[in-house]
């Protein structure tokens, strides 16, 4: 499959995905332990060779994982090809110290972020989260291109048909992806409220939202339809988990807030492989958004790829070739 460069054109503000044709992404997480590390490496390593659009890297809450998360997208953009996006959140930090850290991002060969508020450290209510100076994700989509604009105001560029010549452009523009909720985010009192937070967020200066995991396709079809009568016309990306077992559907459910879904939880109960079922669930899931104008999938891998790799063969994503690499 034909990777794509995220924000890799110099004077390209638009939307980093492709249109009309179906790719997907991946999320995953940094390791927290040197043991881990080692099968991330090899999950990584399986997941870059089948091409994806690109990798986005979480990033723990309060900034906890930030030296291993800027190590795992620093190991994307060295040594291999798949372009690397960098979760980040600014929750608790000031003006400062965020711009720092945006920053050190940038001189790392950061050219893609996905600009979140954060959640709330365990313990704390969200109504009681220490903001700092971002008290939502749109602000911090502006420093993200305040910070870059500040740091590479122009760019040399050749002149087509004077060889030698040189002229002053605009700087580098960064992608800038967002977080978009289905079916709400837990502290939204309306999907009005849900949908003018994706319209700053795009005012702000974002260029591409990706959405929490939901599990019914008719939920993501009806809020990007919802979205787009209110005027989002940036691309919309269906975040899907495979959830291979019910013990693991109940910790999703209890961590997202997202309602129990029936359906799949009597599946995951009756099947004699519940991850199979699973798998199969996600497939179909994203099979039906393709089906429904979805410009691509961006599936939560937990740091595997059998389970990941498995939904995309299904949904018929992969060429034999990607899936026997
Ligand atoms: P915001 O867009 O700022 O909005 C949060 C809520 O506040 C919404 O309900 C919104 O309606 C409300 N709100 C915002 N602005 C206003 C306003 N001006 N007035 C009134 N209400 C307002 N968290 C991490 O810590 N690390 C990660 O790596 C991470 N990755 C994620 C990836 C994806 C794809 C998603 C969907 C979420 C991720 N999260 C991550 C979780 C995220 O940080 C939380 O969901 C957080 O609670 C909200 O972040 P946000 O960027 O959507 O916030």
């Amino acid at each position: 499959m034909a990777g794509h460069e995220i924000g890799d054109d110099p004077v390209d503000t638009g939307a980093p995905i492709p249109v009309g044709r179906a790719g997907y992404s991946f999320e995953i997480l940094p390791p927290r332990t040197p043991d881990v590390e080692k099968s991330v490496q090899t999950s990584l390593a399986e997941l870059v060779a089948t091409g994806p659009d690109f990798i986005s890297v979480t990033y723990g809450a309060n900034g906890s994982s930030r030296e291993v998360s800027l190590e795992v997208v620093r190991h994307l953009i060295q040594n291999t090809s798949v372009p690397a996006m960098a979760h980040f959140t600014a929750v608790g930090s000031s003006l400062p110290e965020a711009s720092a850290l945006v920053r050190e991002f940038l001189d790392s060969g950061v050219t893609s972020f996905l600009a979140l508020r954060g959640d709330p450290p365990q313990g704390v209510r969200d109504e009681d989260l220490l903001l700092g100076d971002f008290g939502s994700a749109s602000e911090l989509v502006q420093l993200i291109h305040r910070v870059q604009s500040e740091r590479e105001p122009f760019l040399t560029r050749d002149v087509p048909g004077f060889p030698g010549a040189k002229r002053l452009g605009a700087g580098r523009k960064v992608t800038i992806a967002v977080a978009a909720f289905p079916n709400g985010h837990p502290s939204s009192s309306s999907r009005r409220q849900d949908i003018d937070t994706l319209l700053a967020k795009e005012a702000a200066g974002a260029n591409l939202a990706i959405t929490q995991l939901f599990f019914h396709p008719e939920e993501y079809l009806g809020f990007v339809e919802d979205a787009r009568a209110a005027g989002v016309t940036m691309p919309i990306l269906p975040g899907i988990m495979p959830v291979l077992s019910e013990k693991r559907l109940h910790r999703v459910v209890e961590l997202t807030g997202e309602a129990m879904p029936a359906r799949l939880l009597e599946q995951l109960r009756a099947a004699e492989d519940p991850a199979r079922a699973g798998i199969s669930h996600a497939a179909q899931l994203a099979r039906d958004v393709l089906a429904g104008g979805a410009p691509g999938i961006h599936l939560y891998t937990f740091n595997r790829s059998d389970a990941p790799l498995a939904v995309l063969a299904e949904a018929g994503l992969l060429t034999s070739k990607e899936i026997t690499a």
